[in-house]
């Protein structure tokens, strides 16, 4: 069967050069192999997220980490930032742990905000939370460096962030925002196979985790410290993954992070445009739109075009293209498309055409 190119967000397509270095012939994980690869990435990785700390590379979907972050960082209480499917999940998650967790709840579509979360964290009964930046399931990115800067106020609450849409795609400057835990996967916006996760900790996290008891093994974050500081994983990673890492971070800067972020940017604006001239509404509060998908109104927002949402999908992938439905319980009263990864206006235009096409038949 002919591939259907992915304009969903996550996975996204991934280009044969990936698949290339991804098929590296093997090397053992403890070898001096592996170390040199992983110690070569280590610098870019850190590049990427303008940090000092070591990146550390998770055999796992993002959600390993997004619970081990619960486990390694929760001692008292979890403030969860709601707005979308992933991160009313972790919510979910949290209390699947064990842990204590409290809701703070903002409609689909609109983002976290800074006051919000002061004004809960004022409380003093938290000392963590979780915050999803990029909320892929309503196309709705939170002001991330405002909900960042009240760390400085609140310094003994970890603060563990979801970049898993995001990451890439947008300055993260991991140092300067003083967070204590960003991760992403590589299905994403990194536009690798899914099976990976990235994360970054800060020493204060460290310290947490430390005194945590109930950690685990499999993401105990110690363990990513300790091994990372040997260019090495706690236990056997996805090595293609690691050989696929080192190929796109080699395009990443190629490219030069600031025309990668401009040009996620351009496309998302050229996305939302297309939307518009078609007479849809956006989902996400303006001004809040993200950089990697658009979730665009199909009913879910008052006035605007709504069309047979199935019907569309299907008209696009006769021309090779798979764009998504909508996500939970904005199915249909909603459809996404990503521009995250390797896309370029080019291959956008492609996507836009095909688009057109199946909007007059409709
Ligand atoms: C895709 C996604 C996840 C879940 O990632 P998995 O790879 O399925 O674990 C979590 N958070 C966000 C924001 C996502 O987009």
């Amino acid at each position: 069967m002919a591939h259907v190119k992915l304009h969903i967000p996550g996975p996204v397509e991934v280009s044969e050069k990936t698949f290339q270095a991804f098929r590296t012939p093997m090397v053992g994980h403890r070898g001096q192999g592996f170390k040199d690869l992983y110690a070569r990435i280590q610098p870019q990785l850190q590049a990427l997220l303008y940090t000092q700390r070591l990146v550390y590379l998770s055999t796992s979907s993002a959600w390993g980490v997004m619970e081990g972050a619960i486990r390694n960082l929760v001692a008292k209480k979890v403030l969860c930032c709601m707005n979308g499917a992933f991160s009313d999940k972790w919510f979910d998650v949290a209390q699947r742990c064990g842990k204590a967790a409290e809701a703070l709840q903002n409609p689909w579509g609109s983002p976290i905000r800074a006051e919000q979360v002061d004004a809960r964290l004022a409380t003093g009964q938290f000392d963590a939370l979780t915050l999803i930046h990029n909320e892929t399931s309503t196309g709705v990115m939170s002001p991330l460096p405002e909900i960042a800067a009240l760390k400085q106020k609140y310094p003994d609450v970890m603060f563990i962030v979801d970049s898993v849409s995001s990451m890439t795609a947008i300055r993260l400057p991991f140092d300067e925002l003083g967070i204590d835990v960003l991760l992403a996967g590589t299905q994403k916006a990194l536009a690798l196979p899914p099976g990976t996760a990235l994360f970054v900790c800060s020493p204060a996290a460290l310290a947490r985790a430390a005194q945590q008891k109930d950690r685990g093994y499999y993401f105990d974050f110690l363990e990513f410290q300790k091994n990372a500081e040997q260019n090495m994983t706690p236990s056997t990673p996805s090595i293609g993954h690691v050989f696929a890492l080192a190929s796109k971070l080699e395009d990443i800067f190629a490219e030069g992070l600031e025309a990668r972020f401009a040009r996620h940017l351009r496309l998302a604006q050229r996305t939302r445009q297309w939307a518009r001239n078609h007479g849809f509404n956006l989902f996400p509060e303006p001004g809040f739109e993200s950089v990697t998908l658009t979730c665009v109104s199909n009913g879910a927002r008052p006035g605007g075009r709504v069309v047979d949402v199935p019907r569309l999908q299907k008209l696009v992938k006769d021309q090779g293209f798979l764009i998504d439905g909508g996500y939970g319980k904005i199915k249909g009263a909603t459809f996404r498309i990503s521009n995250m990864g390797d896309e370029t206006d080019a291959t956008m235009q492609s996507l836009y055409d095909a688009l057109d096409n199946a909007m007059k038949q409709l």
